[in-house]
């Protein structure tokens, strides 16, 4: 059921600090002995820090049965668990104030409209994307794993192991081989053939997983049905690794900062995420430092930087300019006591870094597909033992969903009664 759920998460080291470990558009039951690219394994150039690339919302990891979080069912059903600490609460920055707000049964949006408008609690339901809806019921706690999101991908990794399951992680697929129609294996960019007894799964986007496939092999509508995807946009980043001693003790996790209500929740550069895990997991960074990622959430537009050359003057004067949003935001909610100047580590990622080191098409979050407006493809291709199970794949963007579409994938592949022994497994 799992061999592909953990590809969703792989990303979730250090990506700018050079680290890059990769797996996905793999082979299920290979039979050949695989070993990493030495090419993608790097040194960390940061020792002691260690970044979240993207996901540090969690919660559910303690849910069971029917109703769990779909990434919950899958530790569950690989005897997994992920050590976590448990917290209720974020930080809101909007123009006109500032307040810690609580998950569970709150009066949120009512709090929103006091505090700032009714246009204000509007623009935040756009905001309110698959999980955020779970935060406000009774008994929902957030959840951060220790050892951060790494933890997830490394008890993914021990269980599927721990299952016969054999992983080659780090290394880079270059084409999915089609023989007489059909999916029939991976070709590594190390040149070896991994062939597949039962399927290709693809974790890459719809879009990267179209630009490993031979032309000839996918139909020209369907290819064209993939290219027409609308994208949503992508994400600048910004890294931080700094001393903790002038910052103020009680400094909370996470931090949402809306800096113009006029210009709406998905303007550019206008809503900022700040995540600062190494308030909850100390070994994130060196003793007595924290390590800090700032991020513009799906509003940094490719078209801005297409084309760039990440060596040229322009793109580096385009990134201090476009970096300038988050430094100032994280001064808001860290105090007097942060200075930009004095940070250890300092890293700023573009659409051109996203797009590189998550190997994502266009740096994208994902397909813009609105819900009432249209539905996420499914997981079966039109080339005969290819599937796609990602963010790209019903039913959509995060990481319970992923877990999800991994879990349906998987189930598509194994016999009716194996499908029934899982579900019993995991009390569903
Ligand atoms: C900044 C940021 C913050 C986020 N925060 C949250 C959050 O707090 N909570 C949450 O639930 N979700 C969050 N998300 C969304 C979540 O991270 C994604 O929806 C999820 O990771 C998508 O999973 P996926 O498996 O579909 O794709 P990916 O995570 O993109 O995984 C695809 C994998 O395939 C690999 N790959 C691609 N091409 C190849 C190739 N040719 N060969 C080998 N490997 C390849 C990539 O390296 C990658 O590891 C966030 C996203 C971002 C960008």
């Amino acid at each position: 059921m799992t061999l592909r759920v953990f590809g969703c998460l792989l990303q979730t080291r250090p990506h700018f600090a050079r680290e890059r470990r990769v797996s996905s558009a793999r082979a299920s039951n290979a039979t050949e002995t695989l070993v990493g690219d030495p090419s993608l394994k790097q040194k960390n150039p940061f020792p002691g820090y260690k970044f979240d690339s993207r996901p540090s919302l969690f919660s559910g990891f303690q849910s069971r049965g029917l109703q769990a979080n779909p990434l919950a069912q899958v530790l569950d059903a690989l005897g997994e668990s992920v050590p976590c600490v448990s917290y209720d609460s974020w930080m809101v920055y909007l123009p006109e104030c500032e307040f810690l707000s609580r998950i569970g049964p709150t009066e949120f949006l009512k709090d929103l409209e006091k505090y700032a408008s009714p246009e204000a609690a509007r623009e935040w339901k756009k905001l309110l994307i698959y999980m955020f809806a779970e935060w406000y019921k009774p008994g929902c706690s957030l959840e951060y794993p220790l050892n951060g999101s790494g933890g997830v991908v490394d008890a993914l990794v021990r269980g599927m192991r721990k299952f016969g399951g054999r992983l080659a992680l780090g290394n880079h697929v270059d084409k999915i081989v089609v023989e007489n129609g059909r999916a029939t294996g991976v070709k590594l960019r190390s040149g070896q053939f991994v062939r597949a007894k039962k399927a290709v799964v693809s974790n890459a986007s719809m879009w990267d997983t179209l630009n490993m496939l031979p032309t000839e092999a996918i139909p020209r509508s369907n290819a064209e049905g993939i290219r027409k995807t609308p994208q949503c946009d992508s994400f600048m980043h910004l890294h931080l690794g700094f001393d903790a001693q002038d910052i103020p003790e009680d400094l909370g996790i996470h931090h949402v900062v809306v800096n113009d209500w006029s210009r709406g929740m998905d303007a550019d550069q206008n809503v900022v995420l700040i995540s600062v895990p190494s308030v909850m997991s100390k070994d994130l960074a060196p003793p007595g430092n924290y390590v800090l990622h700032a991020y513009t959430p799906g509003t940094e537009p490719f078209g801005l930087w297409e084309g760039l050359d990440r060596r040229s003057p322009e793109y580096k004067r385009l990134k201090e300019e476009r970096d300038e949003v988050m430094c100032n935001v994280v001064k808001r909610a860290l105090g007097p006591g942060f200075s930009r100047d004095r940070c250890e580590v300092r890293l700023v990622g573009t659409p051109l870094t996203h797009q590189r080191f998550l190997r994502r098409n266009h740096g994208t979050y994902g397909p813009a597909i609105q819900a009432g407006q249209a539905t996420f493809p499914g997981h079966a291709t039109p080339i005969p033992q290819l599937f796609c199970c990602e963010d790209s794949m019903f039913p959509g963007i995060g990481v319970p969903t992923v877990a999800a579409s991994g879990a349906i994938t998987a189930n598509s592949l194994v016999s009716v009664p194996e499908h029934m022994q899982l579900l019993d497994a995991v009390g569903i």
